[in-house]
């Protein structure tokens, strides 16, 4: 196991497949226009999983696909399939927004993926519409429904709660969620990569959540576990559960481990972090597995960063980046580095 300077493990690898997106969120892609990494700068899926595997070799035992929109990669089953067929992952997942889920599913079910967390930030059309600027909520609760139709287990929701938003909507969420055997995470808005228009007002806080949801439901006991998963765990009265990642007011980054790679092969350790470690020249350049290994290791072991308890500590906080710098590197993109 890799440690870092306060002991962190190198364990969970966020995976970012590409960086396009079928859908432009007003919390993620709020621009008209974006810039894209270069096609010939993508991994390809034989390089993600040397990479993968490298990282395996210093204890990573978690992988989650992500994006922009991992459905849009075209083929990902093939990348699922090579990736499960790795023995050192015991968990292999994904995160999308369900647009292309019912046509693909079953196929990357089939191909060895473990679990699926949708995103779902409201259950109402023209809220959808004015949130993402498309027009697809039916097909995205078409995807949520074949999952859970299936069996297939381990389906979890995320929302992104925004005050004046579908913060409305957290009790109708969690009702949903049980319909479908999944569970539902809230997530605080974060002022990261491309939430130009976040403002602290925007964020609704764990602590307001909670209690928002107990004057609905009565008393919710938090459940103590002992893991590194991003999300804090509640129980309603009823047994029912949800989670809140509460990355703004109450981060966690003490026991945070997790990193992120990008399409075209750039490390971060943090969402937050504004530089990366380029591993794709150095792969393409003929690097040796033990030279990837140690570049990996040295700049993992000497890390201290603490992204979003530093933003806590801020005085004054506003969007991370400026629009002209996510112009400029849309590696600051959180649809680059996955979120
Ligand atoms: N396209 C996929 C999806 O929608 O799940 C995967 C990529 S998306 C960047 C990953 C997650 O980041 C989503 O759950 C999204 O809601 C979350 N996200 C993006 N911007 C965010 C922000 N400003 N604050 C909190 N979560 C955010």
């Amino acid at each position: 196991m890799t440690r870092d300077t306060l002991g962190r493990p190198l364990r969970n690898l966020r995976l970012s497949v590409t960086d396009r997106c079928n859908l432009r969120c007003q919390y993620c892609m709020p621009e008209e226009e974006y810039t894209w990494l270069p096609r010939n700068d993508m991994l390809t899926f034989e390089e993600m999983a040397h990479l993968v595997d490298v990282f395996a070799d210093l204890g990573v035992d978690k992988v989650r696909l992500t994006g922009g929109e991992p459905l849009l990669r075209r083929d990902l089953d093939r990348l699922v399939r090579l990736l499960a067929g790795n023995p050192r992952l015991r968990d292999l997942a994904m995160t999308t927004n369900g647009v292309l889920l019912a046509e693909q599913g079953e196929a990357l079910r089939a191909a060895g993926l473990h679990r699926v967390t949708v995103s779902l930030d409201t259950l109402r059309e023209d809220r959808f519409k004015a949130l993402t600027r498309r027009d697809t909520h039916a097909r995205v609760l078409e995807g949520i429904e074949a999952v859970g139709r299936s069996g297939w287990p381990g389906l979890k929701l995320d929302t992104v709660v925004m005050r004046g938003v579908n913060d409305d909507e957290l009790a109708d969420l969690i009702e949903y969620a049980g319909r479908v055997s999944a569970e539902v995470r809230f997530i605080e808005y974060m002022d990261v990569g491309g939430a130009t228009n976040w403002s602290m007002e925007r964020v609704v806080s764990r602590a307001e959540m909670l209690s928002r949801l107990e004057a609905r439901y009565g008393r919710i006991a938090p459940i103590v576990e002992e893991t590194s998963a991003p999300a804090d765990r509640f129980r309603l009265p009823d047994g029912r559960v949800f989670g809140i990642i509460s990355s703004t007011t109450e981060p966690f980054c003490r026991s945070c481990d997790r990193s992120r790679l990008t399409a075209d092969g750039m490390w971060y350790l943090c969402l937050y972090a504004t530089r990366g470690m380029d591993l794709r020249h150095p792969l393409r350049a003929g690097a040796s597995r033990d030279e990837l290994v140690s570049m990996i290791r040295a700049r993992w072991q000497g890390r201290t960063d603490r992204g979003a308890e530093a933003r806590l500590e801020m005085p004054e906080r506003r969007p991370l980046v400026q629009i002209a710098e996510l112009k400029r590197d849309p590696h600051l993109e959180m649809h680059t580095r996955g979120g």
